[in-house]
């Protein structure tokens, strides 16, 4: 076989269908975001990043930067091995204890990504526990899907965010057999919620564990920053609750948090947190002071000021006659259904109007629903705004783009 024209063939296959992915050269400014500079063939200029996971800015906090170099200073790069042999260090102990108490259950576990926290922590469950059966959210993220199929565990899958489809899909199994039911709180691509509190009386009713990633919610929901779980007082009705370090907390690391039994069941006999070295001590450092600072008022002022950008912005994009979707959460996605039209407006915003928002195309999404996915933090300003709404209003007349119905 021609392995390298395999290759090239099948990308050329994406070009041709828009769905290449290019990756745009950026150095964040520490102390000026949402700014950055933007490298591109030897040309750097300024530009406005308008699509970060760094959803709170944390990533550029003081006092996070401050205790990662503290960390450094005490305790050096590495971490110097798994947590097994002699990798697990103190800063690590500490955030697991802050994250427990920060979710309100007895005990935490760290991941090297909430990607592999997901991966591992549903594989080792569904796998190891008997006779197990699996109930998957149609729209669970691809570190869940992942974790699942690895297990080789029979599994269902439940419409979306739809508690009655799954208690009929509950209701059809035997009552005896272990059942884990798998979902997200805030949905990233829709900015949709799931009705939490309904899925936990179904899954209680049939006696099913729940699994709830709210990689997209810590941080920024509840008064403490717990999640929508917290925002909604089911907390203690979920079974595991999982997050990341590297979204709203702005640094990098997974966790699962749930009962002392469960996450040293994990901790026991989950390969990929066993078999990978612990994350370096000043990462865990940076995370415990992210997570106690939105744990406090700070946090509770930029959680209020964070959802009422979300609300201007869509309010700008609306009155523009803007397709914006109906998100209910801090993610505004602005719908344009074709994957080569949605790369042609990212790439003009951002050589033309120094505006970086990447196209969002499949397989992220499902194909015709191609879109710009818009993440403003607190510290987008109106200004910034009405700079964005003005060029996207020039690329929609350049592409001939749909409006808002
Ligand atoms: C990003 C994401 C993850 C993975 O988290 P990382 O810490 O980035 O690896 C898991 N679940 C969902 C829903 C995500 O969007």
């Amino acid at each position: 076989m021609d392995y390298e024209a395999f290759f090239a063939q099948r990308i050329d296959e994406l070009k041709r269908q828009g769905n290449y992915r290019v990756f745009a050269d950026l150095e964040r400014q520490a102390g000026d975001y949402p700014h950055a500079r933007r490298h591109d063939d030897g040309c750097v200029s300024e530009v406005t990043v308008w699509c970060s996971n760094d959803y709170l800015g944390m990533g550029q906090h003081p006092e996070t930067i401050e205790a990662m170099k503290e960390g450094i200073d005490r305790c050096g790069a590495g971490a110097g091995g798994t947590r097994n042999i002699s990798g697990t260090n103190h800063y690590h102990v500490l955030l697991e204890r802050e994250l427990a108490d920060l979710h309100n259950k007895e005990a935490a576990l760290l991941f090297t990504s909430g990607y592999v926290a997901n991966m591992t922590a549903l594989a080792t469950l569904a796998a190891k526990i008997p006779g197990c059966v699996l109930y998957s959210d149609s729209f669970n993220h691809n570190s869940m899907i992942e974790g699942m199929r690895h297990s080789r565990v029979e599994k269902r899958i439940f419409r979306h965010n739809d508690a009655e489809d799954l208690d009929r899909m509950l209701a059809k199994d035997d009552p005896a057999r272990p059942k884990l039911v798998a979902f997200e709180s805030v949905y990233s691509m829709d900015g949709d919620i799931a009705p939490l509190a309904d899925l936990a009386d179904i899954a209680e009713r049939h006696g099913a564990m729940t699994y709830l990633d709210e990689v997209h919610a810590v941080g920024m929901y509840g008064p403490r920053g717990a999640g929508v779980a917290e925002r909604d007082g089911v907390m203690e009705r979920m079974t595991v609750i999982q997050g990341t370090l590297a979204k709203a907390f702005g640094v990098i690391g997974g966790y699962i948090t749930g009962s002392s039994a469960m996450i040293d069941f994990v901790r026991s006999f989950g390969d990929g947190f066993i078999f990978t070295t612990a994350l370096p001590p000043a990462i865990a450092a940076g995370a415990l002071r992210s997570v106690q600072i939105l744990k406090g008022q700070e946090g509770g002022a930029l959680r209020a000021r964070h959802q009422e950008r979300a609300r201007t912005l869509m309010a700008k994009l609306r009155n523009a006659g803007l397709p914006v979707m109906p998100s209910v959460s801090h993610i505004v996605p602005v719908m344009i259904g074709d994957p080569v039209l949605c790369k042609q407006a990212s790439d003009m915003l951002l050589d033309v109007h120094g505006i970086y928002v990447q196209p969002i195309n499949y397989p992220t999404v499902p194909r015709g629903t191609e879109r710009l996915r818009l993440t403003p933090t607190p510290l987008h300003t109106d200004a910034m705004m009405d700079e964005l709404v003005a060029a996207l209003m020039t690329v929609w007349g350049a592409l001939a783009l749909e409006r808002a119905a």
